[in-house]
């Protein structure tokens, strides 16, 4: 096989065993890589029910066929696992050195079984592969941890870390890399901390196999060029994200006060313009010229990475109106190992449930000194932290009242930094997207806000499908950051020529999304076969904040959706994708898709639909 390595590395962590299993190129052509590879290893060898932290679970690291090669934003992973926080599929992709170096490595995944005896970090240096005791960097931060793995393995070695939020297994820990990159939303921190890895530490120094070295060169310089030629390049040099804060506030999509207004008060005190008065560097993934991470010194003089989610999330949405406290948080969590989009809705869950009177802490909005304390009892679990560290959805379960309306996640998911009270096509694609609520998948709140926002109209949910063939498809399966696509209109045609070079087989974007189709039916299927009985469209839409409690402040004042509306759209989305009106994927469908075996195996659970039509 040419540009895939065509194999897998397997850590079995109980036994201390490792072993390399050879793939052939069906499985390549079919799910291609990191998501692709992820949902395709997690639906064949995982029991469903099982406890997602227990010795049965898997932990998929998984790099795509891109990866390694120096092409455009191709220096990330995806990191997957079943979610503690969800009991579904979980994800997320992260930029790391460690991306590159399996590759080089040798292989295109490593997947981790089973439990170390004791507190360990996997060392793979080509085929060499160690499980070294890490009792000394057990309730280290992550920062820290990466220090330590560098002093002793040197500067050019790929590491992904956990913080002390995976090892005390946090539901919405995350794996961190180069002390800002941060990925694996649903709690894959915890599956990592499960299994008692505190770190993975890779050196790959192989050529990787491709079809046409040359054109890959080519290719590699030409598109690279073609990145700076474009209109808004100095631009997201000097702001990244963070340009979106002023964006989202005058269009009012801020999350603003745990999403129950879009616009902020005080939105020019957290934003891009003044972020760069205040940045002091910037950092980015491995093969990337568009480095985003924009650091600032935060409020204790240390550097923190800043984008728009995590600004958004641990600023406006707990009333925080100071970029330097925003950015202690931030670098928190970071350290911790958290998810700063969960902890932002967890933050503001608490506020809203202290001023309601339904815990005894007195918490306020906008009180930094509070929040960094519940930051740290969230991460080692204490007090009101232990509640918050499961997700906003167990925790108004456990609270009780009404406080499940306002638990802002769909699916377990906390909802990520777009207040959608007027933008049915975006809470759609919050409603639908594979890992819960994310906006990974279907970004279409730009396009929407200037296409007619308020409409429940079909053009929203092909908007919808599209993106998601072509970010939450085809980016996460190549594996490549999706940004110089959106913010610079970098073109897609690019990425067929890549892989032509690389495979050799000549895929063209279609053929990218079938394999992206394939992908959403089988992380469906994982879902329902999680699920079975008691899955049902509901866990599709959003939380009832958004139907029931209009907004109260700005352009949109008095907007909310309409639940027999966004029926509709989720009719139609299912009817598109070829799901029943459960929103599961019909025999018929998965067939098409060369999922039959899926469709043999989920029948067991839930009774299948012949045909979407319905
Ligand atoms: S644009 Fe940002 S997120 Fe994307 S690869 Fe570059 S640094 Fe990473």
């Amino acid at each position: 096989m040419k540009g895939w390595n065509g194999k897998i590395l397997r850590l079995d962590l109980s036994r201390a065993k490792t072993e390399v299993q050879a793939y052939g190129v069906d499985m390549a052509l079919a799910f291609l890589g990191g998501r692709g590879y992820a949902a395709k290893i997690l639906w064949d060898e995982t029991r469903p029910g099982m406890n997602a932290l227990s010795q049965e679970s898997l932990l998929v690291f998984a790099t795509g066929p891109l990866t390694g090669l120096g092409f455009p934003n191709s220096g990330k992973l995806v990191v997957a696992a079943k979610s503690p926080l969800t009991c579904g599929y979980g994800d997320g992709n992260l930029g790391s050195l460690a991306a590159v170096h399996i590759r080089k490595a040798g292989f295109d995944a490593v997947v981790a079984s089973g439990v170390a005896k004791k507190p360990s970090y996997v060392l793979i240096i080509d085929d060499a592969v160690e499980i070294i005791d890490a009792e000394d960097l057990w309730g280290v931060g992550t920062f820290e941890t990466e220090r330590k793995l560098r002093e002793r393995h040197g500067r050019n070695v790929g590491i992904l870390s956990i913080g002390p939020a995976g090892e005390n297994l946090v539901s919405y820990s995350t794996i961190i890399s180069q002390e800002g990159r941060s990925g694996g939303r649903p709690g894959i921190g915890a599956v990592m901390g499960s299994k008692k890895i505190k770190a993975v530490v890779v050196k790959g120094t192989r050529e990787i196999p491709v079809a046409n070295g040359e054109a890959v060169k080519h290719l590699r310089a030409e598109s690279f060029r073609e990145i700076l030629k474009k209109p808004n390049y100095a631009f997201w040099r000097r702001q990244g994200t963070m340009s979106t804060i002023e964006w989202s506030q005058q269009n009012s999509v801020l999350p603003t006060l745990n999403f129950r207004e879009g616009i902020f008060e005080h939105a020019d005190e957290i934003g891009g313009a003044l972020m760069e008065k205040q940045k002091a560097t910037q950092r980015g993934c491995p093969d990337c010229n568009m480095i985003c991470g924009n650091v600032i010194y935060d409020a204790e003089e240390s550097l923190s990475e800043l984008d728009y989610e995590n600004v958004a999330m641990l600023g406006s949405n707990i009333g925080l109106s100071d970029l330097k406290q925003i950015a202690v948080l931030n670098r928190m969590a970071d350290e911790f190992g958290l998810d700063t989009i969960s902890l932002g809705n967890a933050i503001g869950f608490a506020i809203e449930a202290s001023e309601k009177g339904l815990i005894k802490e007195k918490i306020t909005w906008g009180d930094f000194g509070a929040a960094k304390a519940i930051v740290e009892d969230i991460a080692y679990r204490r007090g009101l932290g232990e509640l918050l560290s499961r997700g906003t959805k167990i925790a108004a379960e456990r609270l009780g009242g009404d406080s499940w309306k306002w638990a802002m996640n769909i699916k377990g998911l906390e909802i990520s930094a777009y207040e959608c009270h007027s933008t049915p096509g975006m809470a759609l694609a919050f409603g639908t997207s594979p890992i819960g609520a994310h906006h990974k998948d279907a970004w279409v709140i730009s396009w929407e806000v200037s296409f007619g926002r308020e409409g429940y109209t079909p053009e929203k949910v092909d908007k919808v499908i599209e993106f998601q063939r072509i970010r939450g498809g085809m980016f996460e399966s190549l594996v490549a950051c999706r940004l110089p696509w959106v913010e610079l209109g970098f073109e897609l045609d690019w990425y067929p020529k890549f892989l032509k070079a690389t495979t050799g087989a000549s895929i063209n974007l279609d053929d990218l999304f079938k394999v992206s189709d394939r992908i959403y039916s089988l992380i469906r299927a994982f879902w329902v076969r999680e699920y079975g009985s008691n899955w049902t469209r509901r866990m599709d839409t959003p939380p009832l904040r958004w139907f029931e409690e209009p907004l109260t402040l700005g352009r949109y004042k008095g907007s909310k959706l309409e639940l027999q509306k966004y029926d509709s759209l989720l009719d139609l989305y299912y009817k598109k994708r070829g799901w029943d009106a459960r929103g599961i994927p019909s025999r018929v469908t998965m067939e098409n898709l060369g999922l039959d075996s899926v469709a043999s195996e989920l029948q067991k659970y839930v009774e299948l639909s012949p045909s979407a039509s319905y």
